[in-house]
């Protein structure tokens, strides 16, 4: 483990100096991630073809996800006009084999991984249980798990599977092709859940919500008496419309040329570009993608890498150049490709909710008033805010006080939700490797490394700004 010394914002620490008190922390365990174990999905055939005109019925009348088939493609097809990069299709080479009723899609840079993998490895066969999964077959594993039917142990709200985002796997031959499939870009999800595999690798982007706006907008198609928000978001307005949608699909299915609102309004739809300027680029709140309104019309782009904020110019899809400048005291300027390294600071809690405090550092945040003014840290002292806080970083003169960074490490695919407390670190460190850094409090780093890094150890996170409301901690796909 190595070390490095930086400026706070009021304080020099000399952190060797605090090797022996971090050694002992170290060996407190990062937090559990969230069980994202959803168990084997029934997908057999199913047996009783006819008669089954809801989804709510077909939740009370089968076993298996195939109910839904008809429906499922519509879902597919609608997203793949929302998002054209997100459901792109397997194609059927010798050595891999998909069950009767497995949606064989992944998002591109996933599909495009396996099929290297499947080329690479001609003399071994793969065959796939389940893949995509849309948000009505997932809405029927979770009333069969909540009704304690069917053999579900375990299974996501509907909207929230690794499953629906183009991004999981599930595969019989799980050992055989672990190392192989690691190696493009895939993780192994471990015993818990054997045959599941997730995309973490280039290009990775979870398309969380896509197939419930494309249900949505067919929901809204079929139904211009009946709208419903189509905002990607799953909650009762969308599960009221599940119940009663038709298993085989809706009498109109997916059109990527019409609009999805049915009573179109001659005049520009305010509406239709939401929070999005007229004329320039802004990031989503996610961080995913990025949006201009033109004429009313609105226009979005996905952003492979995450969304770069310009204060005064368009927001940029980060790319693959390399920028960094450190003149001032810290860094002002935001790495053009999103890439740090992780250094760590402050206060925290350890497991035995004792206050851990680096010796020199007195642990008031540069961001404190600002802090307390937002009632994040409302009447409290510089340790506590950061100890309460958890999940924090520095580098607000790179993305101003109390930013919301969703910071990744792209080794392992973990991601944590951070929020800037501070400013640094110093110039001084990031000269040293001549690279962007980003400061972040201890428990991040122990998410997402299992360590505390140092600069010297160059352990690259990447950094996406996102919106003031998105929840700190843990990112659980
Ligand atoms: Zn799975």
């Amino acid at each position: 483990m190595f070390r490095n010394f930086y400026l706070r914002s009021s304080v020099i620490a000399f952190s060797s100096a605090a090797v022996g008190l971090f050694i002992a922390s170290c060996a407190a365990a990062p937090p559990p991630e969230a069980d994202e174990a959803d168990g084997p999905e029934p997908t057999e055939d199913r047996d009783d073809a006819v008669g089954i005109k809801t989804v709510g019925e077909a939740v009370n009348q089968t076993c298996t996800t195939a109910a839904v088939k008809g429906l499922s493609a519509q879902i597919i097809a609608e997203g793949q006009c929302i998002m054209p990069n997100a459901y792109a299709e397997v194609p059927d080479l010798d050595n891999i084999s998909f069950g009767p009723n497995v949606f064989a899609f992944l998002e591109t840079p996933a599909r495009d991984a396996l099929v290297k993998a499947l080329q690479a490895n001609p003399s071994k066969s793969m065959s796939v249980n389940s893949m995509l999964r849309t948000v009505a077959q997932q809405y029927l594993l979770y009333r069969w798990y909540q009704l304690g039917k069917c053999g579900i142990g375990l299974a996501a709200k509907p909207g929230n599977s690794n499953h629906e985002t183009g991004l999981a796997m599930d595969i019989n031959e799980y050992s055989t092709w672990k190392t192989a499939l690691k190696s493009v870009g895939f993780s192994w999800y471990g015993s818990g859940d054997a045959v599941h595999f997730d995309y973490t690798g280039k290009g990775a982007v979870s398309y969380k919500g896509v197939d419930v706006e494309a249900f949505q907008r067919l929901w809204n198609r079929n139904h211009p008496e009946d709208l419903i928000d189509a905002d990607g978001v799953w909650g009762p307005q969308t599960e009221a419309r599940m119940k009663k949608a038709p298993p085989d699909g809706f009498e109109k299915g997916a059109d990527c040329n019409t609009d999805p609102d049915p009573n179109p309004d001659p005049d520009p739809d305010p509406q239709a570009c939401g929070s999005y300027p007229e004329g320039t680029y802004q990031c989503a709140p996610d961080g995913n993608s990025r949006g201009k309104c033109e004429s009313g019309q609105l226009t979005t782009e996905a952003c492979s890498n995450g969304c770069l904020i310009k204060s005064s110019a368009d927001d940029v899809c980060m790319g693959t150049t390399t920028s960094w400048s450190c003149d001032g005291t810290w860094g002002t300027k935001k790495a053009d490709n999103g890439d740090y390294y992780v250094t760590a600071f402050g206060c925290y809690k350890d497991e035995n909710g004792t206050l851990q405090q680096d010796p020199g550092d007195n642990c008031i945040p540069a961001c404190l008033s600002q802090a307390k003014s937002a009632g994040l840290c409302a009447n409290m002292t510089g340790p506590t805010c950061e100890a309460t806080v958890n999940w924090y970083a520095a580098d607000a003169g790179r993305f101003g006080c109390l930013a919301r960074l969703r910071v990744t490490n792209p080794k392992n695919g973990k991601s944590v939700v951070v929020v800037a407390l501070d400013y640094g670190p110093n110039c001084s460190i990031e000269k040293q490797v001549s690279h962007a850094a980003l400061d972040l409090s201890y428990p991040a780093n122990f998410y997402l490394f299992g360590s505390e890094q140092g600069i010297v150890d160059k352990a690259k996170v990447h950094v996406v700004e996102v919106d003031a409301s998105t929840p700190l901690g843990p990112v659980t796909k």
